[in-house]
């Protein structure tokens, strides 16, 4: 399949890493790669885009097949884009017009055809729009570009995965109406002005860690005991919240939130995990400070995760002073 994108070099640059091969030299590089290809395959466009360079790409197989990018680079034809329209292949004559090339080109021509009927098996490619890649595209500034592709992403991610892991909370923490589920992801912005942290709120709504239970069932580990109570199951649930040697840290820190912002919330993992604040925290200002306060709470958690100690009030407080 392939993907209409907007026009201009960063889609390009990054879909020339996403067919390059992986190079174990340089992190940076690799980390670039796997992120834009989670980008493409979250968007459902794990396929070749308008920016997918043509030559020098491994997994164009027939194209690669026939090195004669040299004579077509020389042009400027390099990518998808400058030899597709509308989804086929555009017509020598037009090519010549667009590109100056000359009649010797001609075979050349009828090679690429040939190429790109046995890649694709029909000279038809469908066309699907993508956002992110309108969005790099057009990109003119940084301001709210992030908070931008976040919005795409999450938009898309959540129309693949939103019932399943909805229910998983529900069976945890109780019964969730559609306004509280809206806002727990409106508060993953509020938790952090770090994207990374935001993330780890995301993959804490979205359960991704690795729990001594789902260790256990992906038979990497034989128990699935807690690490810290070493007691019962350590699922999320479990180790999030429920471990014993949690209690009194969850509720020496909703006491602090509690006086230090004058308010008077429940010690419920709703709130302490999900950040399900709107029913009691009325001012919206206020209500991002205990947002602030209560993603640190977790996030220490997390830090803690393998360690057979909880984190403490003290950890907690001078988390919030840096
Ligand atoms: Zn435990």
């Amino acid at each position: 399949m392939l993907h209409t994108v907007g026009d201009g070099p960063i889609p390009m640059a990054l879909e020339a890493l996403a067919f390059a091969k992986p190079n174990k030299k340089y992190p940076t590089y690799n980390l670039i790669q796997k992120v834009w290809n989670k980008c493409k395959y979250v968007q459902q466009a794990d396929g070749y885009t308008d920016y997918s360079p043509l030559w020098h790409n491994d997994t164009y197989t027939e194209l690669a097949k026939l090195q004669i990018g040299g004579g077509w680079k020389s042009h400027g034809v390099t990518h998808i884009k400058h030899v597709f329209r509308h989804g086929r292949l555009r017509p020598l004559a037009d090519l010549r017009v667009e590109y100056g090339l000359p009649s010797s080109m001609l075979f050349q021509y009828m090679q690429l055809q040939h190429a790109v009927r046995a890649q694709s098996r029909s000279s038809e490619w469908h066309l699907s729009p993508t956002p992110v890649f309108s969005l790099l595209g057009d990109a003119v500034s940084s301001k709210g570009f992030i908070s931008e592709c976040y919005a795409i992403l999450l938009q898309y991610f959540l129309g693949q995965h939103p019932v399943m892991v909805r229910e998983k909370w529900e069976k945890d923490v109780g019964q969730l109406d559609g306004e509280q589920w809206e806002e727990i992801f409106q508060g993953v912005s509020s938790c952090s002005l770090n994207v990374a942290q935001r993330l780890t709120q995301l993959y804490i709504i979205f359960r991704v860690y690795y729990t001594p239970r789902r260790l256990q069932l992906m038979g990497m580990q034989t128990d699935d005991v807690c690490t810290r109570c070493k007691r019962v199951h350590g699922d999320l649930i479990h180790l999030l919240w429920r471990c014993p040697k949690l209690h009194k840290y969850w509720s020496e820190v909703m006491s602090t939130v509690n006086s230090v912002f004058g308010v008077s919330m429940p010690v419920d993992p709703r709130v302490c995990l999900l950040g399900v604040l709107e029913e009691h925290v009325e001012e919206v200002y206020t209500r991002e400070a205990v947002q602030r306060a209560l993603f640190q709470a977790r996030k220490l958690i997390m830090i803690h995760w393998k360690s057979e100690t909880p984190p403490t009030l003290r950890e907690w407080i001078d988390r919030m002073g840096e």
